[in-house]
Formats: C-alpha cells, sequence, structure tokens
C-alpha cells in the first residue's frame, strides 16, 4: 500500500509516520511537510534512510505537486498537514483558511482526480464546540467551531463530506481528543508547562484554569487511524478519545509534582478569548464498531511524556529560539 501523509513532520504526523512504519514495514510512505514553524525533520531521524520513506518539501496548497505527488500510484491520502494552534489562530487567522480549508480541498481535488481508495481526514473534537457540565460529544453532535483553527478545521471537514456525497470520493473524518506524547511542538499546554517549569519560569494558565481538556498519548491516536484506515466504513466519521478529561491546572500541577518544582510557579492570567470550557469525547463507535482500544493509561502517559521532554531538552530547546520567542511575546508578553 502507497500512503500520502501530509503534515508528516509534525507533531502527530511524525509519530504516525514512525508508528506506521514499524506496523506495516512494507507500505511506502510519502511525506508531503511544508516544514513550517511546526515541522521538525528531527523528528523523523530515524527513518531518514528507511526505504519505504520518502520526505518531500511541499504545500499543500500546490495544487500541481500535490497532483504530481497523488498521480504515482497512492492508494490512501491521509491528511494531517494543518496550522494548528488556536493562539495563533487568533493572532493570525487567514493562514489557517489557506492551509486547512484551501489546501484540503486541492487534496480532495487530486484525490478524485487519481481514484484513490480512501481519503483519511485527521480532524478534531474542536469542531464541535464546548460542553456544559455534562455530555460528551458524539459523531452526530453538531459542528460548532469557535475560533478560527475550529472553524477552518470544520471548513475542511465540511468539504470532506460534501466530496463523498457530491463525488462519491472514499473518505473517513476522524475526530481527536487532545493529544499529547513525544514531539510536541512547545507552544502547546504541556511541553509549554514541562520547558518553562524546568527553566523556573511562571506558567501561564488561562483563566481560572479550570477548563477541561480529554487526554490521548499520541500513539492511541495512530493505532486508531492505522484502524480507520483499514477498517472504516466509507463516508463515516469516528471521534476518537480515551475518557481522561482532565483540568488544565491539574495537568500543570501533575508537572510541577512530577518536576519536584513549586506550584508558586503558576500564574493566572487573562483567559483567551473564545475559550472553551470543556471537550469530551465519546468514543463509544469506534471501539464497538472497529475495535479500537486505547493501550496508554493517563497517568503513566503523563509521566513517560515528561521523563521524554526531560530527557530530549536538545530537541525543544533549539526551536525555543527566534520564530518561537518572537511568538511567545506576542502571546504573554516578556515574562
Ligand atoms: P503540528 O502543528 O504539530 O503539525 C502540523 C504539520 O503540518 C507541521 O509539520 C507543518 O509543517 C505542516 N503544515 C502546515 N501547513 C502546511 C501546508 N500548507 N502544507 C504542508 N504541510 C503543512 O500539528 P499536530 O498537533 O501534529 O496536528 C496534526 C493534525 O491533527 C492537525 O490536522 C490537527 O488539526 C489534528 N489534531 C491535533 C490534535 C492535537 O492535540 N494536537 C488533536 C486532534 C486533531
Amino acid at each position: 500500500m502507497k500512503l500520502l501523509v501530509t503534515g508528516g513532520a509534525g507533531f502527530i504526523g511524525s509519530n504516525f509516520v514512525l508508528y506506521m512504519l514499524e506496523q506495516h514495514p512494507d507500505y511506502h510512505i510519502v511525506n508531503v511537510d511544508a516544514l513550517t514553524y511546526a515541522g521538525n525533520l528531527e523528528n523523523l531521524k530515524s527513518v531518514e534512510n528507511h526505504p519505504n520513506h520518502t520526505f518531500v518539501k511541499a504545500d499543500i496548497t500546490d495544487r500541481a505537486e500535490m497532483d504530481r505527488l497523488v498521480a504515482q500510484g497512492v492508494d490512501v491520502i491521509v491528511n494531517f498537514a494543518a496550522e494548528s494552534h488556536v493562539d495563533r489562530s487568533i493572532l493570525e487567522p487567514e493562514v489557517f483558511v489557506n492551509t486547512n480549508v484551501l489546501g484540503t480541498q486541492v487534496l480532495l481535488d487530486a484525490a478524485r482526480k487519481y481514484n484513490i481508495t480512501k481519503f483519511v481526514q485527521v480532524s478534531t473534537d474542536e469542531v464541535y464546540g464546548s460542553l456544559g457540565d455534562t455530555g460528551l460529544f458524539t459523531e452526530d453532535t453538531p459542528l460548532s467551531p469557535n475560533s478560527p483553527y475550529s472553524a477552518s478545521k470544520a471548513g475542511g471537514d465540511l468539504l470532506v463530506r460534501a466530496y463523498h456525497e457530491t463525488f462519491g470520493l472514499p473518505v473517513n473524518i476522524t475526530r481527536c481528543s487532545n493529544n499529547y506524547g513525544p514531539y510536541q511542538f512547545p507552544e502547546k499546554l504541556i511541553p509549554l508547562m514541562i520547558s518553562r517549569a524546568l527553566n523556573d519560569q511562571p506558567l501561564p494558565v488561562y483563566g481560572d484554569g479550570l477548563n477541561i481538556r480529554d487526554w490521548l498519548y499520541v500513539e492511541d491516536h495512530c493505532s486508531a487511524i492505522d484502524l480507520v484506515i483499514h477498517k472504516g466504513q466509507i463516508g463515516e466519521v469516528y471521534n476518537i478519545g480515551g475518557n481522561n478529561e482532565r483540568t488544565n491546572v491539574y495537568i500543570v500541577e501533575t508537572i510541577l509534582e512530577e518536576l519536584g518544582k513549586p506550584d508558586s510557579l503558576i500564574t493566572y492570567v487573562q483567559d483567551r478569548p473564545g475559550h472553551d470550557r470543556r471537550y469530551g469525547i465519546d468514543p463509544h463507535k469506534i471501539t464497538s464498531e472497529l475495535g479500537w482500544k486505547p493501550m496508554h493509561n493517563f497517568e503513566t502517559g503523563i509521566k513517560e511524556t515528561i521523563r521524554w521532554y526531560l530527557n530530549n531538552q536538545d530537541w525543544w530547546t533549539r526551536i525555543q529560539s527566534g520564530e518561537y520567542q518572537d511568538y511567545y511575546n506576542r502571546q504573554y508578553g516578556s515574562r
């Protein structure tokens, strides 16, 4: 099988490429990534010379290049490529629409033109909006995105749905909760807090810190996508989550405790505009219909993840310069 994986130098995409090459050593992966600030070829060092991994630096909005790549006998497209950070989408929404909506459409056109066997759109629970104190997102929950990021992902998802309904394109959409694990860019909650705590810097927590996210270890997300590629019913949406709802401040306190740092590093900052209060995934469909099961327990997974960032400080210190520092100062001020 030949897979075209987009965004395969980012956090989840690179974990997915490594996972698939291990699970299916005979599959060929063409990994397309524009290497934006979030893409990092260091994540893929261990498969640099793998005979079944080909990296191509390209932008998914580049129609001619996507056509050329898909024409080379691709069976399945897995679309991870995206602008993925909510805070950046508030600062600069346009690039989110370009990549997450127009880029998806370019890939769908190529998929259609060359009759691929499946298009998997990797999406997020954030397209469903925010939950109150009770209830969970199911695949039937109406889309109600609140940030430019989630709105652009919802736009991409709706195009995927429309290409299935209108043109009969064989598609699946997956909507996963928050991921954690190795190679996550240090602007996201867990690696941001670990890296700042290690440097005894204040940890900026939005609002009252009681916003709830549902966490899943990245490898469990990868195994779910692997199953959807092989067993997902054409045209269906699958929610992915491991029933691990935690408040943001619980995550930060866990990190501080694990690193032996004081809670006094926590600094509450003005809440993010449009900040969703709670996400929670009902994973019943993928567990019962496809037999998916997460393998990682949150309390041990988070500790392993903290250890990974401790042991790979070179990886994130190299990233935290230049553009990153500039972004951080715009977002939180130069604390
Ligand atoms: P990431 O920001 O770490 O990686 C995104 C990758 O896409 C980067 O390597 C970047 O260089 C690449 N990219 C960006 N624009 C591109 C373009 N125009 N053309 C080609 N490549 C481009 O993001 P992530 O956290 O790994 O998320 C991957 C996907 O999973 C996204 O679609 C995101 O919406 C979805 N998702 C993420 C989470 C999460 O918790 N991180 C949860 C659910 C779904």
